[in-house]
């Protein structure tokens, strides 16, 4: 039997061993058309900034640690440039020599990943891609040759994007940091990326929404908000898209996506033929269609359930879920399922929460603020995905929701998680409990929220907003025409509310549940403007950002 695998890295490698590990008699050949095999592309933005110093230590395998301990023929520097499905062959290109070579398969893996989706070309500029470690090596290359005061343009404010911007500022590099859309950071949502934003900025990278490349002449670089730029270099963080061209040769089937598609077994079209990894199509864990979801995870845990299914095991892949976590400079942002954008988007019924809490107890030193949002199926009360933003307990906690999705909980059955707790770590009531207790209380209708979003239209139609907080942080940052009454005070001084409905809010969300529980129960029409005046704040801020970067976008593009 014997299984060729294209491609060797994250699926391709996984496979390779895993099936290895499982036939000891089986015939494993791995082409890579690369120098390298196995590498950590999740760490290479990290050697360009210097934290990761040493560049071996991100070449996990070679060709022949491979042959030593798994008996792989693995062959770099060769490209398969055609597959037959019917004579079972694929032809191979060996780089080095030109030659091709045809060799056959009984049963063939696609581990072919993305390729990099490039913007424009910028001619008289150098411009790199951040893929692989001859990227790295390039960009170090360009780092050290940079003038006295050196300047980059990161193009695109994705995962990798911002990774790049991080390690650029680390090697003193001024970076102008430009994205299309008008927020960094798209699988989350605006008022989630303010402090991602903000951060950026205070490690003086020039953001720029809203913003693209509008023509590039010579050494100069002109963006559609009329900017013209003449950085060093460029790093293309523009996006992916699946590597098609070998199934699109074998007559493959590729999903609506653009990824090839595949079964729960990853299957193609071709029953001899399998694929995994970033080419590939997923199963969306929320709306059970096809996505494309480009993540180490999914790339290493299908790649060695495939090597599972080649070896007779009857292994199927779970919907994707998407989580993913980065860190810029101190603050930590993290996704899971569906962001309230690509909800509304679809039209579909959603609840959102969102809470402030702190990392861990805040009478322990150290702790850190989080802001975490959920997003919850209103007649199922499933948990449709949630984003945290914050520094220490980012991960752990979108790790807990992601299991919880996984596992079916609802929202309201956060509540019930018993989680562990001492002060350096949480909370009695972890911040994932108290997800599920405002979750609990809205399906039960014990309270309403209403959002930051929905606040101004609320006040138009006659609602009086109320804060709860005291005197002293009502002065220190208000929404204006809002009228202050504490919470302590609220008992004694409700003739002082006018009639009609009332919006209460406090900074996070928690005074304001308790202010709305109080004047419902005096009979008052009420709601709590979910996530306090934090939320608010923080998705008023950037609206006025992106309307304002829109407007010099346009008035840009006009001239
Ligand atoms: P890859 O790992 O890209 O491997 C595909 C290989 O196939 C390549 O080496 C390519 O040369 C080879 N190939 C393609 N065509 C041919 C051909 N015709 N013949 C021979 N060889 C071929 N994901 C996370 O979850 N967390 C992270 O923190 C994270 N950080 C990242 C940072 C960077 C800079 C990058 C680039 C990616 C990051 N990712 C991260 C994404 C993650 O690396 C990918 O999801 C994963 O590597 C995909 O695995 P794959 O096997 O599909 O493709």
């Amino acid at each position: 039997m014997k299984t060729v695998i294209v491609g060797g890295v994250a699926g391709g490698m996984s496979a390779a061993t895993r099936l290895r590990r499982l036939d000891e008699s089986a015939e494993i050949v791995v082409f890579e058309r690369g120098p390298y095999v196995s590498y950590a592309n999740c760490g290479l933005p990290y050697h360009v900034g210097g934290v990761i110093a040493d560049r071996s230590s991100l070449l996990l395998q070679t060709p022949e640690s491979l042959a030593a301990r798994f008996r792989l023929d693995v062959r770099t520097g060769h490209e398969v440039i055609s597959v037959d499905p019917v004579a079972r062959t694929v032809s191979v290109l060996d780089l080095a020599a030109g030659d091709t070579v045809i060799e056959h398969y009984d049963e063939l893996v696609l581990a072919v990943g993305a390729a990099a989706r490039e913007a424009a070309g910028h001619p008289g500029i150098p411009t790199h891609t951040l893929r692989t470690v001859e990227d790295v090596d390039a960009i170090g290359a360009l780092v050290e040759a940079a003038a006295d005061h050196p300047s980059a343009l990161v193009v695109g404010g994705g995962f990798i994007g911002l990774e790049a911007v991080e390690n650029l500022v680390r090697r003193g590099i001024h970076v102008t940091l430009i994205q299309r859309p008008a927020q960094i950071l798209t699988p989350l949502d605006a008022e989630m990326v303010a402090p991602l934003e903000a951060q950026l900025r205070s490690h003086g990278v020039d953001v720029r929404t809203a913003v693209t490349i509008d023509s590039a002449v010579s050494d100069a670089v002109l963006l559609t908000d009329g900017t013209e730029l003449r950085p060093d270099f460029i790093v293309d963080a523009s996006g992916v898209v699946p590597s098609i061209d070998l199934a699109r040769s074998a007559g493959l089937r590729v999903g609506p996506t653009g990824g090839i598609a595949v079964d729960p077994s990853n299957r193609t079209s071709d029953e001899h033929i399998y694929a995994v990894g970033d080419g590939v199509e997923k199963v969306d864990a929320v709306s059970g269609e096809g996505a494309l979801v480009t993540m180490a995870g999914l790339a290493n845990r299908h790649g060695r359930s495939v090597a599972d299914v080649i070896g007779g095991r009857d292994e199927r892949n779970t919907p994707a879920l998407g989580t993913a976590i980065v860190k810029v400079f101190d603050t930590v942002a993290a996704r899971v399922g569906w962001s309230e954008r690509q909800l509304a988007a679809a039209g579909r019924p959603h609840r959102v929460i969102h809470t402030h809490p702190a990392s861990h107890a805040t009478y322990y030193p150290g702790a850190e603020p989080l802001s975490m949002k959920l997003l919850v199926d209103p007649e199922s009360d499933a948990i449709l995905g949630a984003q945290i933003v914050g520094g220490a307990g980012v991960d752990k906690r979108i790790d807990v929701i992601a299991v919880a999705m996984a596992g079916g909980l609802t929202a309201s059955g956060l509540a019930r998680l018993e989680l562990a707790y001492a002060p350096q770590f949480g909370s009695a009531k972890d911040p994932v409990n108290q997800l599920g207790y405002v979750a609990d209380n809205l399906r039960t209708g014990t309270t309403r929220t209403i959002q930051w979003h929905e606040l101004a239209a609320a006040r138009e139609a006659g609602a009086t907003l109320v804060d709860v907080r005291t005197a002293l942080e009502h002065a220190a940052g208000a929404i204006p025409g809002s009228l202050n009454i504490p919470v302590d005070e609220l008992r004694d001084r409700l003739a002082e509310l006018p009639d009609g409905p009332l919006i209460v809010h406090c900074q996070v969300g928690q005074r304001g549940h308790t202010a709305a529980r109080i004047l419902d129960q005096h009979g008052r029409d009420v709601v709590n403007l979910d996530g306090g005046y934090r939320t608010w704040a923080a998705g008023e801020g950037r609206s006025r950002q992106s309307s304002m970067a829109e407007q010099d976008s346009a008035a840009g593009a006009s001239v």
